[in-house]
């Protein structure tokens, strides 16, 4: 069981790993438990201070010096993810993870009120970004050794709930993304791409999706670690096309009332 897995304290060793949306909520604390694993982390987000902060939380604890790339991956285009790509592999030389994590919540209203201009934008962010931002490091990534890709579901993009609306729609997307990608790379590539849904998780997101709960209620993101780490290190190094489940024990929207 993923979300049970006890991670050596050098799990991440020599690795480089890339984590979106690393500036708050889920991500920072991916970004800080990887680091605190052995891994030099790369921190993308939209907010310069907010990644600043977290490049000096992970500088004090004494761990590998991260890097920051601010980007807003609502206005960036294939020009933009190719210059990335080419300013890790000029860096670092190789790229060991990919956490795509940074996403929009979007409305929470019926489709029928939905407006289409936050639609796209929530498919921008979640989607198009996912899809180039992968596409553009995954040769990088074949050099490595052993690479690991993970994408950021939701219990909405597994089956559609009322309400949700685009970004229901994008977590469903974000499936299809990760099959269809570990589909091509089976067998053939050492990369491996799989999805996490974190499950309710005390974060901004979470708070706007449910301003009326108790968020001591719901898990920390430290608490979700475990799947990450495993899915980031080489214990699965064999696992791909999988969807996993962060918090397998909560029952899935549980709290989620219409
Ligand atoms: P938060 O809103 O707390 O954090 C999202 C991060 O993504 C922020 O750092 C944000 O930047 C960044 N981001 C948003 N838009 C952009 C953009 N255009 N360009 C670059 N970065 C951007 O969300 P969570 O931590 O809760 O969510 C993390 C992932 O987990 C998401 O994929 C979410 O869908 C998923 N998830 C979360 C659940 C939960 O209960 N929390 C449950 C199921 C899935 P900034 O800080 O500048 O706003």
């Amino acid at each position: 069981d993923a979300s049970q897995y006890q991670a050596p304290a050098n799990l991440l060793e020599n690795r480089i790993i890339l984590v979106t949306g690393a500036g708050d909520g889920i991500g920072r604390t991916a970004a800080r438990t990887f680091a605190a694993h052995g891994a030099t982390v790369i921190l993308l987000g939209r907010t310069t201070a907010k990644l600043e902060a977290v490049y000096d939380e992970i500088v004090a604890a004494g761990h590998p010096q991260p890097a920051i790339f601010p980007m807003d991956l609502e206005s960036v285009g294939e020009a933009e993810f190719d210059a990335l790509a080419e300013g890790i592999e000029k860096e670092f030389g190789a790229l060991h993870g990919l956490v795509n994590n940074a996403s929009l919540l979007g409305q929470r209203t019926p489709i029928a009120n939905y407006r289409l201009d936050v639609f796209e934008k929530v498919m921008r962010v979640n989607v198009t970004a996912m899809f180039g931002l992968t596409k553009a490091l995954l040769p990088l990534m074949e050099k490595a050794e052993d690479a690991s890709i993970i994408v950021t579901g939701s219990g909405v993009g597994l089956k559609g709930r009322a309400f949700w609306g685009a970004y229901a729609v994008s977590k469903f997307a974000t499936e299809g993304f990760m099959q269809t990608l570990a589909d091509e790379l089976d067998g053939v590539s050492q990369v491996r791409i799989n999805s996490i849904n974190p499950g309710a998780t005390r974060t901004n997101m979470r708070a706007a999706a449910f301003p009326a709960e108790n968020p001591v209620t719901v898990a920390s993101p430290e608490d979700i670690m475990p799947t990450y780490l495993y899915l980031a290190g080489p214990d699965s190094k064999t696992v791909n096309g999988q969807q996993f489940n962060a918090q397998p024990n909560r029952q899935s929207g549980q709290t989620d009332k219409k």
